[in-house]
């Protein structure tokens, strides 16, 4: 059974748990994608619920360790905050490697960009003494802008939306960008090089905007103020364009580490997660090679950031949420508000179901267990193990909206602890009921823990097996 294969080593001075390991090197067969003595260790971080679930402490850590950090996904909507020798810095587009002297921040054309934040993220971070160049930041070509005419339209939309169709978006714009790069009338970073080309990309974008804004009551899109604004902002981006995907192919033939850095979560994940209250884009793993042009083969273990209990922000399915004192105080342990908009999140016990099936549509290898410490001080905890819809059991969420609605979730208890689990940087200082926790976790969502945190100190952490050494 899976508890005897990923058994925790429980003990003072647990070692890294280590599985077999991985043909390396080699060609033909399972050996195909590898590279002849190239030991390579290529780690995709992803959220495995909805988002908020501690990545940027797990990111931190192993960007420490990386040499070139990649995002693959999303927009300036992945807030996080880095503390780093006691200071602060606030991040929302750029890699956290950006702040680590000596790595290359990498931006993959899976995400979008917002040129006018860029600008204003760089010169924050410079105005802290962080040294940005084309050496140490790369934007992919093909990647897709954010215009003004993006987070107009998205702010319109949802002030027109009723209350429950709400989606529940940043207003930053992201939502429509990726329309627009579907819709193949994007401008594409490469695009801001050659003025006729953006012209062109420009009024090919306009025909389809000013039909839109006819119809929501608002004003066309002033062309040659557009115009003149990418035009003035082009150095700013064109100065780190790249063919990232040719960048990341010689650093893996080098045998570097990449770290790909996920935002937001799996359950929101456009194919995956509670449609249509979901990102605009994929957020799964798989996202990782299609966002920054690395092939599946190049990716060596994917690590899930799994809270030790559940929360959401904004409207959507969830079924174990708690309306009551338990959620109030999962909420205020928490500190359960959003870093970019200050919204108060939804919360619930730790839903079992949703994370096998994050973790299976992503190929998890391991997860990374966050905030245990929150629940400390519970009588009894409560997982979510499987939903009742209409006196059947299930154990997935079904994607049609009406029979998500109806899922009842089924707990089963487990006594919780009195001590304090803040701070434990091994699995003696913590209570066996909180071991046990965990591994009923590992047990449902059928996935080993790779790391366990107890606290946002970076030391207050238990590692299992290291994602770049496994
Ligand atoms: P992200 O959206 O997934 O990147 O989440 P964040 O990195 O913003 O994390 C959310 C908050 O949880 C931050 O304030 C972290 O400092 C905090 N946090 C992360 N891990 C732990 C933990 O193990 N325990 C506690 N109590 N807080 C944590």
């Amino acid at each position: 059974m899976f508890a005897a294969t990923y058994g925790l080593n429980v003990g003072p001075a647990s070692p890294a748990r280590r599985a077999s390991p991985p043909a390396r090197g080699g060609v033909g067969g399972r050996g195909f994608n590898r590279i002849e003595g190239v030991d390579m260790a290529n780690v995709v971080v992803v959220g495995a619920q909805w988002g908020d679930e501690g990545k940027g402490k797990i990111v931190d850590w192993l960007s420490e360790r990386a040499d070139t950090i990649a995002r693959f996904q999303g927009g300036h909507n992945a807030g996080h905050t880095l503390v780093i020798d006691g200071k602060v810095y606030k991040l929302s587009l750029l890699p956290s490697g950006i702040v680590r002297g000596g790595k290359l921040s990498v931006i993959g054309n899976g995400v979008v960009l917002d040129p006018w934040h860029l600008k204003k993220e760089i010169e924050q971070l410079r105005g802290q003494g962080v040294e940005i160049s084309p050496k140490t930041l790369m934007i992919a070509e093909n990647a897709p802008l954010i215009l003004p005419i993006h987070g107009e339209l998205d702010r319109a939309r949802e002030e027109a939306s009723a209350q429950g169709t709400k989606i529940g978006t940043t207003g930053r714009g992201i939502g429509p960008a990726y329309e627009d790069k579907v819709g193949r009338r994007a401008i594409r970073v490469a695009d801001l090089a050659d003025a006729a080309t953006l012209e062109t990309r420009v009024d090919r974008a306009l025909a389809h905007h000013d039909a839109l804004r006819r119809g929501l009551g608002m004003d066309p899109v002033d062309r040659d103020g557009l115009l003149a604004q990418l035009k003035e902002i082009a150095p700013s981006v064109l100065e780190y364009a790249a063919p990232v995907w040719k960048v990341l192919d010689a650093k893996r033939r080098a045998g570097k580490r990449i770290l790909f850095e996920g935002a937001q979560g799996a359950l929101l994940d456009i194919d995956f997660g509670t449609y249509p209250f979901v990102t605009s884009s994929n957020v799964i793993a798989g996202q990782a090679a299609t966002g920054t042009g690395i092939g599946p083969g190049a990716i060596d273990f994917v690590l899930g950031i799994v809270k030790a209990y559940t929360t959401r922000v904004g409207e959507g399915p969830f079924p174990a949420e708690l309306d009551d004192a338990d959620g109030q105080r999962l909420g205020e342990r928490g500190h359960e508000f959003g870093t970019v908009t200050g919204r108060k999140r939804r919360c619930g016990w730790f839903d079992a179901v949703l994370v096998r099936q994050t973790c299976a549509t992503s190929g998890v290898n391991g997860i990374a267990l966050t905030k245990l410490d929150v629940l400390d001080g519970f009588e009894t905890l409560k997982i979510c193990v499987g939903y009742d819809l209409d006196g059947e059991r299930l154990d997935h969420l079904p994607f049609a909206a009406d029979a998500q609605a109806r899922c009842a979730p089924i707990y089963e208890e487990m006594p919780g602890w009195s001590q304090s689990t803040e701070g434990a940087r091994s699995w003696a200082e913590l209570p066996a009921e909180a071991i046990k926790y965990v591994r009923r976790v590992e047990e449902l969502i059928q996935c080993p823990v790779a790391l366990l945190s107890t606290s946002p100190e970076r030391e207050d952490t238990i590692l299992v097996t290291d994602p770049f050494e496994d």
